[in-house]
């Protein structure tokens, strides 16, 4: 009779020295990222993968988005240890608060079932990781809006005119925002840019 190294359990049915059980626990069948970023449209529900909108498959249920979402952007991420993967699922809690439009970071649970030994067989693990929910409007919403909204950002120094210099770091804060807004929507939402002679300040005209 030998025994496990961990566990001490005796047993001539050993794997890596170890009991079946304590194999199942030590052995790992993945490595998964610490942090996940996901990106959903706060209107549609469709979600980013890969660079490109995908519509959702369920958009009446914001805990079902935020699970595909984590689980199509986490898969091409999972490193497999295991030879063999048969399933692999996100669980979300539902009882955590997920309200569009405001960021936050939850605790996600990836369950795998996969095979590393012959002899032990298929077994499951599970592996926690975070991740940071974000909400950007997609093309299609922004389209939409911006035919329904606009607004005005009205800068102003407080009782002075803004003078040149100020307007140039403005002018150049706003020209950056509005680049990387038109690198990652395609467009811009700004309409125009108006100096106010008589405050001295700028208007912003978005749409
Ligand atoms: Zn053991
Ligand atoms: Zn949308």
């Amino acid at each position: 009779m030998r025994f496990c190294i961990i566990c001490g359990k005796r047993t001539d049915e050993l794997y890596n020295n170890m009991c079946r059980e304590c194999y199942k626990e030590n052995t790992e069948l993945v490595r998964v990222p610490e942090v996940i970023n996901i990106t959903i449209c706060p209107e549609c529900f469709s979600y980013m993968f890969r660079g490109k909108w995908e519509k959702a498959e369920n958009p009446y249920d914001i805990h079902d988005v935020v699970h595909d979402a984590i689980l199509r952007n986490l898969a091409p991420k999972v490193k497999y240890i295991a030879r063999a993967v048969k399933s692999m699922d996100v669980i979300l809690d539902k009882s955590i608060k997920l309200v569009p439009y405001k960021k936050s970071k939850i605790d996600v649970t990836l369950l795998v079932e996969g095979l590393v030994d012959e002899r032990v067989g298929y077994f499951m693990k599970s592996y926690n990781l975070k991740a940071n929910i974000r909400w950007r409007l997609c093309p299609l919403c922004f389209k939409v809006k911006a035919q329904v909204e606009e607004a005005i950002l009205q800068i102003r120094a407080d009782g002075r005119k803004l003078d040149d210099d100020e307007i140039l770091r403005i002018r150049n804060l706003v020209e950056e925002i509005l680049y990387q807004a038109y690198e990652e929507e395609g467009k811009s939402p700004l309409i125009k840019v108006e100096e106010d002679k008589k405050s001295g300040g700028m208007d912003l005209y978005f749409a």
